[in-house]
């Protein structure tokens, strides 16, 4: 069936005549830089080449990846293959009536929306970056700052084509129980070579953002709980280093898509402005309660005293990160980790406020959001409730706080994200993920042999 065949060469062809699709060892990191490993990487760029370079995998396995925007190990495979799938980057016209469209695995996010935009269309859900692709947005079941309104990425895929562990090709749909592995499932359950899922409607590329500044955890949550009722997207940035009754202090960003007449013409898509590259080198500690806690400050102030309301670009209101490529740098050699949780509870967003305060940990990233309900993969992460994500650099005491971080969660029923994990201990992802036997019994469908490996894979005995 494939003319793939992985080769240390630089492809130039084997003796029985087939190309064969060169793999190179390189040093491959989440987004973290925390924990790199060497793996071969091979970039295919077909669908057939993708399952040939399946079937000869070898015994270390194979893994998807897309843009590595992953925080920690899952789109690694140390001394396995790493198939790169930017070439899977096709994308059909998107359905005027039905705002359907067809891509590739590895089309981005931002792609899509520079195709969609000006014709009137926006993604059903975008993460805090543009810069992923959507095989690993639908493997990681990617959520929006719309969740409370429009679920996760799965919700809105109508149809998936894969490449599983025999290296045969399968389309999926929501109405299958297998399909539901996909999202959540961190590449394991296969190769997704092309997706179909429906857009949603944007009459304009600017947003109505309403901006509310809080003076404390109970008001951020209150503010929250208030705009999830009035807006299609609401999202805070809670100011963990603050302590006292501040604690929890922070901005309340709620916004939808503005009308035309508001924002003149879709067709010309502002995704906002790009700035300097993050330097190359920054020393480690360089982000230290004392520098965040200035930052965390300014940005507090910076934010309007009463509630405001503005036009921005989609850029800046979903994307702000984006606009210092290389920004993951700022944290050093020894990198970051982020922890996301989600839970029903509210008391226990509050003890892992209270938790990062106490211990002064120098966090400038953390954002709290409100999640609707649940979406139907067994290890999908969104679940009804609050989630908290918090970027942490390495230093020596962290793995103390994340574990301490990891027991405030679980004694609450909650779980931690897989897409931003880099240090879970597997007995608490039992705990955390109840339906993961669910997901196992569906995997072992797709992948009998458990061809699909990963660092992550192998760390949590997934
Ligand atoms: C700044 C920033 C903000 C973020 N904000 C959010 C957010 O708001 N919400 C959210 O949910 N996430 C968020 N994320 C996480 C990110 O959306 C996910 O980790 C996503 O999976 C990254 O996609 P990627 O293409 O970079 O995948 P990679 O990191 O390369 O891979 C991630 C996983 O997907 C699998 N995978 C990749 N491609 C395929 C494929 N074609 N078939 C099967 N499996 C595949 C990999 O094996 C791996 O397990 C954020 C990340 C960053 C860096």
């Amino acid at each position: 069936m494939s003319a793939a065949r992985a080769t240390e060469s630089n492809g130039a062809g084997t003796t029985d005549g087939r190309h064969p699709i060169a793999a190179t060892r390189e040093e491959l990191t989440g987004w973290g830089r925390a924990a790199p490993t060497v793996a071969h990487v091979a970039a295919p760029s077909a669908a057939d080449d993708v399952a040939g370079l399946v079937v000869e995998s070898g015994s270390r396995g194979v893994i998807a990846r897309g843009l590595g925007r992953s925080y920690g190990d899952a789109a690694q495979n140390a001394g396995g293959m790493v198939l790169r799938l930017g070439g899977l980057d096709r994308i059909s016209p998107v359905d005027p009536i039905t705002g359907l469209v067809t891509c590739g695995a590895g089309v981005s996010v931002d792609r899509l929306i520079r195709e969609a935009l000006p014709r009137g269309w926006f993604v059903p859900v975008t993460p805090g970056t543009r810069q992923v692709s959507l095989g690993g947005a639908l493997a990681a079941d990617v959520h929006g700052k719309n969740h409370h309104r429009d679920g996760s990425i799965s919700a809105h895929v109508t149809s998936l084509t894969l490449v599983d562990g025999r290296g045969a090709l399968r389309t999926l749909t929501p109405s299958e129980e297998l399909f539901w592995a996909v999202p959540g499932g961190m590449g394991l359950t296969g190769v997704v070579v092309e997706l179909t899922m429906r857009l949603i409607r944007a009459q304009s590329s600017r947003m109505q953002v309403d901006t509310t500044r809080t003076t404390s955890l109970d008001e951020t949550m209150a503010v929250l709980e208030e705009s999830d009722r009035t807006s299609r997207y609401t999202v805070a940035w809670v100011d963990c280093l603050a302590r006292g009754p501040a604690m929890g202090r922070g901005v309340v960003t709620a916004g939808d898509h503005a009308p035309a007449d508001a924002a003149g013409d879709a067709t010309a898509p502002s995704l906002g402005r790009r700035g300097m590259p993050a330097p190359p080198w920054v020393p480690s500690g360089a982000l230290n309660p004392h520098t965040v806690g200035v930052f965390n400050d300014a940005y507090y102030l910076m934010a309007p005293r009463t509630p405001r309301r503005s036009l921005e670009s989609v850029g800046s209101f979903f994307h702000p990160l984006d606009v210092v490529p290389g920004w993951n740098r700022l944290y050093g050699a020894r990198g970051f980790v982020q922890h996301q949780f989600a839970v029903e509870d509210p008391q226990c967003v509050r003890r892992v406020v209270s938790l990062l305060s106490r211990r002064r940990a120098p966090t400038l990233l953390c954002v709290l959001k409100r999640f609707g309900p649940a979406g139907r993969g067994p290890l999908s992460f969104p679940s009804s409730g609050w989630t908290l994500a918090v970027d942490l650099p390495v230093s020596d005491s962290l793995g103390s706080l994340l574990d301490a971080m990891d027991e405030v969660v679980l004694a609450s029923g909650g779980r931690v994200y897989l897409a931003k994990d880099a240090r879970l201990r597997p007995e608490s992802l039992v705990q955390m993920y109840p339906r993961l036997d669910e997901w196992r019994f569906l995997r072992d469908e797709l992948d009998p042999e458990h061809v699909f490996q990963s660092d992550l894979a192998r760390r949590l005995h997934l």
